[in-house]
């Protein structure tokens, strides 16, 4: 079973984001639970979390179909005490948001260095805000998203994502989503089937799809190995479509939400129905 969305709007109240996934069909969601932008909201209040939980009973979506994803403001990895401890109890807020939503991930950019500190040291850093983080909540599994590797950000490379887990202590509670546009800007070709089963192989060898919860499902704007996060709709970019049909036709891919963050939300709906239509194999 494939389940298929995209990173939807809560304006308005998470309830809201339910509604939007199922105007575009959709068989996944992403949403923020906060405002992205800022350190500080408001706790979610009791209507809207019975709310939300009642939106997705009614349109049928459970929590292995909904990837909550965290602020950009968050870096776990830090090289300054005091901002990482600020970024930790914002993490720590989003994980026990998600737990009181009834949902059980949280999908976030692992983190940056800076250039104050080495890669080791701010892996180090990231694993262990990450252990901080699952101590202090229940039932909600920490996804680790690869990045494009843009300016100092960690995760770009399958071996980094690797060290983290490695580090983490209760391995049942973390896991990564797979972003095709951070993939391929990382240095990872996704460009023919060919592409794609190297790649994938990669990620089975050296992380393992054991610990694959959800996938960003994006077309590049930027140059292969560019190391620029700019992400376009599907088959309008450099990767072109085939990765897209692979995923939906592999069924290493099932089960999770596979999302998109593609820039033009006004062909979701299409993109979605294309996605789903692309099982049937051709
Ligand atoms: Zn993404
Ligand atoms: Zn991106």
């Amino acid at each position: 079973m494939k389940y298929v969305g995209a990173h939807v709007s809560a304006s308005g109240g998470v309830d809201q984001a339910v509604i939007r996934a199922h105007e575009l069909n959709a068989t996944a969601f992403a949403l923020f639970t906060k405002n992205q932008r800022q350190w500080q909201a408001p706790p979610l209040a009791p209507e809207i979390i019975s709310k939300f939980k009642a939106a997705c009973a009614q349109y049928g979506y459970t929590s292995a179909q909904i990837l909550p994803h965290d602020s950009y403001l968050i870096n776990l990895g830090h090289p300054d005490d005091e901002a990482l401890q600020k970024s930790r109890i914002a993490f720590i807020d989003e994980m026990y948001r998600c737990q009181q939503l009834g949902l059980t991930m949280l999908n976030f950019h692992p983190g940056s260095h800076l250039r104050q500190i080495t890669e080791r040291q701010c892996l180090a850093r990231i694993a262990e805000s990450i252990n901080i983080a699952l101590e202090a909540s229940q039932g909600v599994t920490a996804v680790i998203e690869n990045t494009a590797g843009q300016g100092s950000n960690l995760g770009f490379r399958f071996e980094q994502l690797a060290e983290i887990i490695h580090q983490v202590e209760d391995k049942s509670r973390v896991g990564v989503c797979i972003d095709t546009c951070h993939t391929f800007a990382g240095g990872y070709d996704l460009r023919t089937e060919a592409d794609c089963d190297h790649t994938f192989t990669e990620l089975e060898n050296v992380v393992g799809f054991t610990y694959l919860r959800g996938m960003h499902l994006n077309d590049a704007k930027s140059e292969f190995g560019s190391r620029v996060d700019r992400h376009h709709s599907l088959g309008e970019g450099n990767i072109g479509k085939t990765v897209f049909s692979y995923i939906m036709r592999d069924p290493r891919f099932d089960g999770i939400p596979l999302i998109l963050e593609t820039i033009n939300s006004a062909i979701w709906a299409e993109e979605i129905a294309w996605l789903k239509a692309q099982q049937s194999g051709n």
